[in-house]
């Protein structure tokens, strides 16, 4: 099989595509995600067409392809919401035409959370959202990621997605990014991991799964926290994460990291992948990387 496997890397306003794939092949990737601004926030400025191109030469010297890359949407939108409803449908809209204008086909979203909201209407706002976000020519396909349940999130099981997807009319469009510290919090138990995604194959359909989201967590199954772990060094393992990395079913989906910095300061992605590919879980990492960085 071919391991697809990157991390979230950042997109700065001054290098914009180029120093995302610059950031990707310094930690040895061959794909990469990332926000089109701060995660944050809605802001977003003019791409400039010369630096996408050096981007895709230099993917191409590297022999990244284009269809792996991901893009993931800022956090702070939310389509159930319904007086940011109009606001959170205008920036996705925006947001599709950012990644065509990019060669980016895949977005990931988080369906959102309901808060003080009844849950059925604010599921029903995100159908309705999703359907006039895609009500358009562009070759992207919204990735709605399964989430860990924390507070009102939606997308806390594989049925709730199921339900979007059912009653989302642009299906060729319409896909799902698989989380392991989301699901593992949500509840499911990655001990048994065919199990997990015979239960995804059932409910949703594997024909969905367009991205996977490779993290460990620092919490317990089902406890709906959402805190990511660098990989082996939390409640998932590093075995369990092995066999999601490596399962025949998902050969050919992009693996993407979005472990924690150490210390909050020295990304851990190029020697976590190098554990990855080695397939040999390294205790000291943490050390290392520290080392590396002072
Ligand atoms: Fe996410
Ligand atoms: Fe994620
Ligand atoms: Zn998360």
């Amino acid at each position: 099989m071919e391991l697809i496997i990157g991390s979230h890397v950042s997109y700065k306003s001054d290098t914009q595509l180029l120093g995302s794939v610059k950031e990707a092949l310094k930690y040895g990737e061959n794909t990469f995600m990332f926000y089109t601004g701060a995660p944050q926030n809605t802001r977003r400025g003019v791409i400039d067409d010369g630096l996408t191109y050096q981007a895709y030469q230099l993917m191409k010297e590297n022999g990244m392809k284009l269809e792996n890359i991901i893009v993931h949407a800022p956090y702070i939108v939310n389509l159930c919401n319904d007086e940011k409803f109009d606001f959170s449908v205008n920036f996705l809209k925006n947001e599709m035409e950012r990644c065509e204008e990019l060669g980016m086909t895949k977005l990931v979203l988080h369906p959102g959370s309901s808060v003080g909201l009844e849950r059925n209407h604010a599921i029903s706002n995100i159908i309705k959202g999703l359907n006039i976000i895609l009500s358009n020519q562009y070759q992207v396909t919204i990735c709605l990621e399964t989430m860990a349940g924390k507070g009102t999130e939606v997308g806390r099981n594989f049925e709730e997605l199921k339900f979007i997807i059912d009653h989302v009319e642009y299906k060729d469009r319409i896909g799902v990014c698989l989380d392991t510290c989301h699901i593992h919090d949500a509840g499911y138990d990655l001990n048994d991991f065919d199990h997990v995604l015979e239960e995804f194959d059932r409910v949703i359909g594997l024909n969905y799964l367009k991205v996977i989201h490779v993290n460990d967590s620092k919490n317990i199954r089902g406890s709906h926290k959402d805190r990511h772990e660098n990989i082996g060094f939390g409640e998932i393992g590093f075995d369990n994460l092995m066999k999601v990395i490596y399962h025949d079913k998902l050969d050919g989906i992009p693996k993407i990291l979005e472990t924690p910095y150490i210390d909050k300061e020295y990304p851990p992605y190029k020697e976590e992948i190098e554990m990855i590919k080695s397939k040999k879980f390294n205790e000291k990492l943490v050390d290392e990387i520290r080392r590396k960085y002072q």
